[in-house]
């Protein structure tokens, strides 16, 4: 059996709303696994910068020096994701993400080094950034790489329902993007279950959101409510009642792939 790992980065889920919108698929992967809120570490501002950095690579804001979402001045040299461990090593990486300074230089960026990256152009007149639009070409841009080469580990982020709790707060829309997020996991879990050699793989699944929003929308303050992130997953050793924290992400990809 080959081992592959998959990892969603969902951007700004809530906890309650991810257990209060329908979620079939995030569902699955902790009905096989486990799914459990974390406390974001007090160093860490509630921001996406820092805390996709910490995810990335396993230390915090005052070992990768990122603050938030300007991300010049990091140490990332230093302490390199678990992408770049990755390619080190010899495996075959990628990653797919609309905001730009998660795979690109954008902002002093980037966060992740995988072999393989690719960062949808923005829709015409719109910014930079995970929206429904962007996501979607993210998922179906994911779903051609992975069911038609040998991946052995992928960052797949969407970013829409952070932005719409950034434009309207966390109501009936920010449930519904939380819905249709899940929907585009679902989509590329299906493509990698489609994959020819399925039957002789391994896949570890891993899903993280990077931090919480205030009800009116909004995060960066120390709120529980923006201080409450979640981990789920399902693969080898990935039982119920597991508990993960940010900075144990590239330990449970690293060593589901065998990498020291
Ligand atoms: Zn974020």
């Amino acid at each position: 059996m080959t081992a592959r790992v998959l990892v969603f980065g969902l951007d700004g889920i809530r906890y309650d709303r991810l257990l209060s919108s329908p979620t079939p698929h995030l569902d699955a992967i902790a009905a096989e696994g486990f799914l459990a809120p974390t406390r974001i570490r007090e160093i860490n501002p509630t921001i996406s910068g820092p805390c996709w950095a910490t995810i990335a690579t396993g230390v915090h804001a005052d070992d990768h020096n990122i603050f938030g979402n300007d991300l010049t001045g990091h140490r990332l040299g230093e302490h390199p994701c678990f992408l770049a461990r990755a390619d080190k090593a010899g495996l075959s990486t990628y990653g797919a993400a609309a905001w730009p300074p998660l795979l690109t230089g954008d902002s002093g960026g980037p966060i992740f080094r995988p072999t393989v990256a690719y960062t949808p152009d923005p829709r015409p007149g719109e910014p930079a950034g995970g929206d429904p639009y962007t996501d979607q070409a993210v998922a179906d841009h994911a779903c051609e790489v992975l069911s038609s080469s040998d991946v052995d580990v992928a960052f797949v982020y969407f970013g829409a329902v952070d932005e719409v709790g950034h434009h309207v707060g966390t109501g009936p829309e920010y449930n519904a993007q939380i819905t249709d997020t899940d929907a585009r996991v679902g989509q590329v879990l299906a493509a990698v279950a489609a994959r020819p050699a399925f039957a002789d793989e391994t896949w570890t699944v891993l899903a993280v959101t990077d931090h919480g929003h205030v009800d009116g929308g909004g995060h960066g303050g120390d709120s529980d409510l923006e201080r409450t992130a979640w981990v789920a997953g399902r693969g080898p050793g990935l039982v119920n009642g597991s508990v993960y924290e940010h900075a144990d992400i590239p330990v449970l990809v690293l060593s589901a792939l065998g990498v020291a």
